[in-house]
């Protein structure tokens, strides 16, 4: 067992600090005992890691920005549209977009718990499950998005989802201007997963 500085500062740790050595050693014991299947468990890390995160969210959101057909399904019944796309699963059975517009700014929270929309936008970021955000999101929402960074007029309203077991909300930000031109892959870019959940706007070319 490797020796840092960390054991110097916590005598106690015996076990190895770095929480992947834990989870390397349960891993090991697991597939010993042939409790798990390791190629079984690389497909499922390549899937929290690769094929499932905001990206998916970003090329719903580009594509909606592109097609006003594709845009208009969404709203109307985004499961179908998204699972067309491949993006189905634990999570995200349910999906329903929002879309912000000059008039309303659309907000995600789950007041109960942590729902989000996994198989669109990955594993959920610590603030989203963090009791402070819960919270205040619905109290507050201005004064949350204003620690996030965003400002809007005040002319245009702040509306709060609260997501359920049931439903899952993904935000179609606002188009930026000057990105008339962009391809699909260039808005992508421009689509950050806080801008799907709300607390942020789409980036500016
Ligand atoms: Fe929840």
């Amino acid at each position: 067992m490797p020796h840092d500085h960390s054991d110097h500062e916590q005598p106690h740790a015996l076990l190895p600090s770095d929480p992947a050595l834990r989870v390397k050693a349960l891993e090991t014991i697991l597939t010993e005992k042939g409790l798990i299947d390791p190629a079984a468990l690389e497909d499922i890390i390549d899937t929290y890691e690769n094929r499932i995160g905001p990206r998916n969210g970003a090329r719903v959101v580009a594509k909606a920005w592109l097609d006003d057909g594709f845009r208009a399904a969404l709203l109307e019944d985004a499961t179908p549209v998204v699972a067309d796309l491949g993006y189905y699963g634990r999570q995200g059975e349910h999906m329903v977009a929002v879309e912000n517009t000059a008039d309303v700014h659309n907000m995600v929270v789950c007041t109960l718990c942590s729902c989000y929309p996994w198989p669109l936008l990955g594993i959920p970021p610590g603030w989203y499950k963090s009791d402070a955000y819960r919270a205040r999101a619905v109290r507050e929402p201005r004064k949350v998005l204003a620690d996030f960074g965003v400002t809007l007029p005040n002319e245009t309203a702040v509306r709060v989802w609260d997501s359920t077991a049931e439903v899952r909300y993904l935000v179609i930000p606002q188009r930026p201007a000057g990105t008339e031109g962009m391809d699909e892959e260039a808005l992508m870019a421009l689509v950050s997963r806080d801008a799907m959940i709300g607390t942020a706007l789409a980036r500016q070319p």
